[in-house]
């Protein structure tokens, strides 16, 4: 079955950021084909399905490297509870936990956050979160490409970001160990090589130096990724200064921790020393943007970037939306630079998609070329936010918004067309996300008297 999508602006994100306007992509089975001028490709398969890219654009699906699609739960009220910058600090990333959830509750907020990654154009995610075993199946059947972070950590008693003592509960690390490996085992490969297990080291300050050796020689053995949140909050550095007597970039590197296979989320509350040390490791770096910005915080992307760190993107809580983290990103990154010509939306394309197919384990994917994986979105330009257009991608990254997005295919599949999602039942998962918050959020407020209901919370999620 070959498809060719055919007087469309194509956007390659190759070499040279080729830009091909009124032309055609052939995709065969779950790769491009070729990339060329409309008359040429379309003579070239003339049996192929042709669909109209008039109007329209065709680019690399976003790589969202950073993502908890569970805390989807947690929308509308994590965004304006973040932690302090200044002692005191006291553990955790909101003062309201999140409410505790039953495997099938977990499930379906990780289909309401995969439902708004795939509508945002997200083709590749890095989830991280404690048992993704409870809905990896339910995320295979999106036709999306994941990596699965599993998590461990052996501090008991708290969150992150505390300095008080660290309460180690060594069986409880060597209990995660055991369930990545088992993880692996049942899912790393699986949905057509769509689905892997990745190593997840929840933070430096909740987990042990033993620990974090037992990790690194779990995700060598395996041949796999690994991810670490890392100086997301400044809670964080005073918590590793207090039991490690080092900085948080500085105790992972003692551990041998640092490689080329790490994603490092955040990477905001950094010292140039720290940068460097990530730099020379070669890893890669999560610039997640708009949870950046609503905690009013920002990492050195320039730095990083020029030490040697790869950079791309993640969305992190709350929202999956890619095309907002994108443009989040340029706009931050410009503010911290003083400087409002760099980085170019070129640059943030690149971070965005393929930087992160590259990082996650992809290289042949988050951009367009023959020979690559078929993982691409369509997106409608015929709107008046994107009219008129002359630099396409200047276009989309100032002004898309993710409802642009109309087609997306991965593995030469689409998963959505015409702006209709085919592989998840969208009504369904919408309704049964807001009735497993309406309760979550009830039961919590009854056991925890002590807690502040939030202003404007809505009457049919409390007691
Ligand atoms: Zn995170």
């Amino acid at each position: 079955m070959t498809t060719v999508i055919h007087n469309a602006a194509i956007v390659t994100v190759d070499d040279r950021d080729s830009v091909h306007y009124d032309a055609a992509i052939a995709i065969e089975a779950d790769r491009i084909a070729a990339i060329g001028p409309n008359a040429d490709i379309l003579a070239r398969y003339p049996a192929a399905e042709r669909v109209s890219g008039a109007g329209k654009m065709v680019m690399p699906g976003f790589a969202n490297i950073h993502t908890h699609l569970t805390m989807t739960l947690a929308r509308g009220v994590f965004e304006d509870l973040s932690p302090p910058h200044k002692p005191p600090f006291s553990g955790g990333l909101s003062p309201i936990p999140l409410p505790d959830m039953t495997p099938d509750e977990r499930r379906v907020m990780a289909q309401l956050g995969a439902l708004e990654a795939l509508r945002s154009g997200t083709t590749l995610a890095l989830e991280d979160s404690n048992d993704v075993d409870d809905y990896a199946e339910a995320l295979a059947e999106t036709g999306m490409r994941f990596l699965l972070g599993e998590r461990a950590y052996d501090r008991i008693g708290t969150s992150i970001g505390d300095p008080a003592p660290y309460r180690l509960d060594r069986a409880l690390g060597q209990r995660h160990l055991r369930i990545i490996e088992d993880t692996f085992g049942k899912w790393n490969g699986k949905a057509d090589g769509r689905l892997r297990i990745a190593v997840s080291a929840w933070a430096p300050d909740m987990c042990s130096p033993e620990l974090l050796r037992d990790l690194r020689g779990l995700q060598q053995r395996l041949g796999t990724w690994a991810t670490i949140h890392l100086n997301q909050i400044w809670g964080e550095v005073a918590a590793v200064k207090a039991h490690r007597n080092r900085l948080p970039t500085e105790y992972l590197a003692d551990l041998g921790f640092l490689h080329d296979r790490l994603i490092c989320a955040h990477c905001r509350c950094m010292e140039p020393s720290e940068e460097k040390l990530l730099g020379e490791a070669g890893v890669t770096v999560a610039f997640n943007a708009a949870i950046a910005a609503r905690r009013g915080l920002s990492p050195h992307i320039a730095d990083l970037e020029a030490h040697g760190c790869t950079i791309a993107m993640g969305s992190d809580n709350m929202a999956e939306d890619m095309v907002e983290v994108l443009r989040t990103g340029l706009f931050m990154e410009r503010i911290r630079r003083e400087d409002g010509r760099n980085p170019t939306p070129e640059q943030a394309l690149r971070w965005a998609t393929r930087n992160g197919y590259r990082a996650l384990g992809v290289p042949d994917g988050g951009w367009l070329a023959p020979g690559n994986k078929a993982d691409l979105i369509v997106v409608d330009l015929q709107r008046a936010h994107m009219i008129p257009v002359l630099r396409v991608v200047a276009t989309f990254v100032h002004q898309a918004q993710a409802r642009d997005v109309q087609a997306v295919m991965v593995d030469g599949k689409w998963l959505i067309r015409d702006g209709a999602v085919l592989t998840m039942d969208e009504p369904r998962i919408l309704a049964e996300a807001q009735r497993v918050a309406n309760a979550a959020w009830s039961r919590q407020f009854r056991a925890r008297l002590d807690l502040k209901v939030p202003a404007g919370f809505a009457p049919d999620a409390l007691p």
